[in-house]
């Protein structure tokens, strides 16, 4: 086999396509422990998947060098992803926050024109086909093996994705074989999780959503704030800006950093902010009560709730509000700390913080430093995106320049034979 491809995701699936077109004449293959490939295709973006962001950049990723993801997205940008899949019959339209996804709305589409292209570029599929081992082999380059078989390879990519979703197949097994071939492996934490939450305020908020920011703090780092919608829940608290705040949780926790969270209810307001709005209600609308001014920004049930969290009375008149009423209240609507017990984990993770270390991966080629005609794509690397489609667009991104990097070894190695002869 000139190229194995172990992991047939998104990543693996993009890397197997580029790769046969790029060198017609070799060998592809896709190894799989799945039957069926693509599970995790199919249940993105609520079955309509993601395929990308209108607008992509370093900036929108965590974990490793953002120079080396900036390269990596530049060789295979967010609209090569829209003409691909326009190409593979797949249009996409834009929805709120730049967000590509198909006019089918059917993940199911997506796959299967991924599926169809990979088998008219000549690519094999073998589903079923777990790997537990590669092992480097002076004559062969690589032995691929599994339970019971194995398969000669002159080349290996691994796309066996993080630990998200580890039902879908995705269960970390492609990080002990990067490690076994010399690779250093940043420990790994779920990313995109819902919050779990302490307390009480989630409680009776369930169900509720609104636009918010939450800040992470963790000793010695700058803290990060994310602004988005907020879901609260029976547990604690999903939505946009709950999923991509977990990671930094996850990741202060893992580096045993001291951790503070908060929730600014009134994104864009500091204190002094929160006051004033405070201080010219009660002057414009003296006999209005309390909950119905914050009703004016916030949803209803939040209005009561979170008042009386704070000590405050919703019922009280702006007018009766007292100093030091106003100042606990404004404190709690801007910095609201956030008991963060846990996130729900890699079974509700929309990606893995952590992986193969970059530093250790050629960012022209995605070709590894520590075993030569290995290659890496998609989430087993140490980068995660936040929502919005920038996850996949690293797997396409991250699959192209692998798929580059295969045929430029293939041309030196065709050269070099060349030379021999
Ligand atoms: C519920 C959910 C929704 C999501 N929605 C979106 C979205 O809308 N937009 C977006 O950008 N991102 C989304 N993501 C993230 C995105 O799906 C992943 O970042 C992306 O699929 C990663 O692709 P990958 O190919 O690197 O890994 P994976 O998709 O995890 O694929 C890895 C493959 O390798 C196989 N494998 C693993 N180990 C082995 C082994 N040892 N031998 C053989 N095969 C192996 C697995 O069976 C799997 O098929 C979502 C994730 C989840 C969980």
């Amino acid at each position: 086999m000139d190229v194995a491809i172990i992991g047939g995701g998104a990543a693996g699936l993009a890397t197997a396509i580029f790769a046969a077109r790029r060198l017609p004449h070799a060998r592809v293959v896709v190894l799989d422990g799945a039957r069926r490939l693509g599970a995790k295709i199919l249940v993105s973006g609520g079955g309509r998947c993601n395929v990308t962001n209108r607008v992509v950049t370093a900036s929108d990723y965590w974990g490793g060098d953002r120079r080396f993801v900036g390269s990596v997205l530049r060789a295979f940008p967010a609209d090569a992803t829209a003409e691909f899949f326009g190409e593979i019959g797949v249009s996409l339209h834009e929805e709120d926050d730049g967000k590509l996804f198909p006019d089918s709305g059917s993940a199911k589409a997506v796959l299967a024109a991924l599926l169809a292209a990979a088998a008219r570029a000549g690519v094999e599929i073998r589903g079923g086909h777990r790997v537990e081992g590669v092992r480097p082999d002076a004559a062969e380059g690589f032995v691929v093996a599994g339970d019971g078989w194995s398969l000669p390879a002159r080349r290996v990519v691994l796309a066996t994705g993080g630990l998200s979703l580890p039902k879908t197949g995705s269960n970390g097994g492609g990080l002990s074989i990067a490690a076994s071939l010399g690779h250093r492996i940043v420990p790994t934490t779920p990313a995109l999780a819902p919050l779990v939450l302490g307390g009480t305020l989630h409680r009776g908020l369930g169900g509720v959503s609104h636009e918010a920011a939450i800040t992470v703090a963790g000793g010695g780092h700058p803290p990060v704030t994310l602004r988005g919608s907020l879901l609260w829940t029976h547990f604690g608290a999903s939505g946009p800006v709950a999923l991509d705040a977990s990671r930094h949780w996850h990741r202060a926790e893992v580096e045993g950093r001291g951790v503070e969270t908060h929730l600014c209810f009134l994104p864009g307001l500091d204190f002094a902010g929160a006051e004033r709005w405070l201080l010219d209600g009660a002057a414009s609308r003296p006999t209005a009560m309390l909950r119905t001014l914050l009703a004016d920004r916030l949803p209803a049930a939040v209005a009561v709730i979170l008042p009386r969290a704070a000590g405050v009375d919703p019922d009280v008149r702006l007018a009766g509000l007292t100093r030091e009423d106003r100042r606990r209240l404004a404190h709690a609507l801007v910095a609201w700390p956030l008991q963060v017990t846990g996130t729900r984990g890699y079974n509700y993770a929309e990606a893995t913080a952590g992986g193969v270390a970059l530093d250790e991966v050629r960012r022209g080629t995605m070709e590894s430093k520590r075993c030569p005609g290995l290659f890496l794509a998609g989430e087993v690397l140490d980068v995660d995106g936040r929502l919005g489609g920038f996850n996949f667009q690293w797997a396409w991104s991250s699959a192209f320049v692998a798929a580059r990097g295969l045929a430029a070894r293939r041309t030196r190695a065709i050269e070099g034979e060349r030379r021999n002869d």
